[in-house]
């Protein structure tokens, strides 16, 4: 790939208990960061390269990344913008609806939401009455939340800014982190101040995808270098008791593939939920703390990269054009692994205004308006976003009467 290849920060050491990690078990070479979308003036400009590979610490189980980059490099413009997606609002709703009726939430609670970006879910709390308080470190994304009326702060959370946001409104009742944990480098310093912003009868809830399903699916375009971390519910116990946060109840939700709801808390209020030793049960049967596991995952990506590759190559070659759909994060893992590029697909199609006109990292593809699916017809669409696979189907039922086809890449190459 073209660009300037840049170290991160490699220590070497595992970020949760500062063991010396072993080898990446999978190693997806260097690419851009998978949010860096590009715009159409700097096309001939060079992009700043960061090696992907992932290692496991088997003295605490956290599956990491190897190379790190500075927060800062990373969130400081954030383009995703969640409230286009229909599935993700109505998890979202569901989401409130369910936290409001189990802690009994009212006037005088108050919920905060690390990461809270343009305040999709407070909104749902704010609708129910229940004070809200959203905490969102890209600039941008925070201006727009507070103009549509979620009291939104602009820092990244964390032992620096904790006191700041305490003296503000107080500590929290409830404190919400979905898609965070993954997110967090120092995730030790990160729970600290979790545990010093909640009040002593608060709960921590945090949703992050679930290693199980990753490893299970080969949702190997989940790695990408905002997610830092992939875990388990073995290694959240440890992270969390780590920060004197006890983790007491954990569900399993369908959303991004597979994603775990944990529920942290600091005193004890609740009673630990029957499910916590059933999931490290099956934890511990399926071998998540067997490097075994691990090594044979690397494995299985390498063979997916191959078919698909090849696949995608076949077609070229009889004359068929491709397009892609979704330009998300995960795309771009995706796209840049198995080295696709814009000579290989045309377009790729996405619903946010945001992206519509840029060009995706690495491969340079660009990213049109989804209406531009049935005006081009493209022989075959690669669906990035294959996570909202059902809902891109439904929505361009009529690209397939027309004779178009999808490919979806994961968990198994699908021709539809
Ligand atoms: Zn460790």
């Amino acid at each position: 790939m073209q660009g300037k290849y840049f170290l991160p920060r490699l220590t070497g050491r595992c970020l949760g208990c500062g063991n010396k990690l072993p080898d990446a078990f999978l190693d997806l070479g260097e690419m851009p960061l998978a949010n860096s979308y590009v715009a159409p003036e700097s096309k001939d400009k060079e992009e700043i390269l960061y090696r992907l590979a992932v290692a496991y610490c088997p003295a605490c189980y956290l599956v990491q990344i190897t190379h790190r980059v500075a927060p800062e490099q990373l969130f400081s413009s954030y383009s995703y913008f969640s409230s286009f997606s229909n599935s993700f609002l109505k998890h979202a709703e569901a989401m409130a609806e369910s936290l409001t009726k189990k802690f009994v939430l009212d006037s005088n609670s108050l919920i905060a939401e690390i990461g809270s970006n343009d305040g999709y879910l407070l909104n749902f709390f704010r609708e129910r009455g229940i004070p809200i308080l959203g905490i969102e470190p890209a600039k941008n994304i925070a201006r727009v939340a507070n103009e549509s009326g979620i009291p939104t702060v602009d820092v990244f959370f964390g032992p620096d800014s904790v006191a700041q946001i305490i003296k503000a409104r107080g500590q929290a009742d409830i404190i919400i982190g979905n898609n965070v944990l993954a997110h967090v480098p120092l995730i030790n310093d990160f729970l600290l101040s979790v545990n010093k912003y909640l009040k002593p009868t608060g709960s921590a809830v945090f949703e992050f995808p679930y290693l199980k399903d990753l490893l299970d699916h080969a949702e190997f375009d989940t790695i990408y270098h905002e997610h830092v971390f992939y875990y388990s519910v073995s290694a959240v116990k440890i992270l969390a008791e780590r920060a004197k946060l006890q983790l007491y109840d954990v569900h399993h939700q369908d959303i991004h593939g597979g994603s775990l709801r944990v529920f942290l808390q600091k005193e004890r209020q609740h009673e630990v939920s029957s499910n916590i030793r059933k999931m490290l049960l099956k934890e511990e049967q399926y071998g998540i703390m067997d490097k075994d596991l691990y090594r044979n995952f690397g494995e299985k990506v390498e063979k997916l990269k191959t078919k698909l590759e090849g696949l995608l190559l076949e077609l070229k070659k009889a004359g068929k054009t491709i397009a892609a759909y979704g330009a998300a994060a995960k795309g771009n893992t995706l796209l840049n692994y198995i080295g696709i590029d814009k000579n290989m697909i045309d377009f790729v199609v996405d619903r946010s205004p945001y992206k519509q006109g840029l060009l995706l990292p690495g491969t340079r593809i660009p990213i049109l308006h989804q209406d531009e699916l049935l005006k081009r017809m493209p022989d075959y669409t690669l669906v990035l976003a294959w996570n909202f696979a059902e809902e891109i189907l439904a929505q361009q039922d009529e690209y397939r009467k027309r004779g178009g086809k999808f490919i979806i890449p994961i968990p198994e190459i699908q021709v539809i």
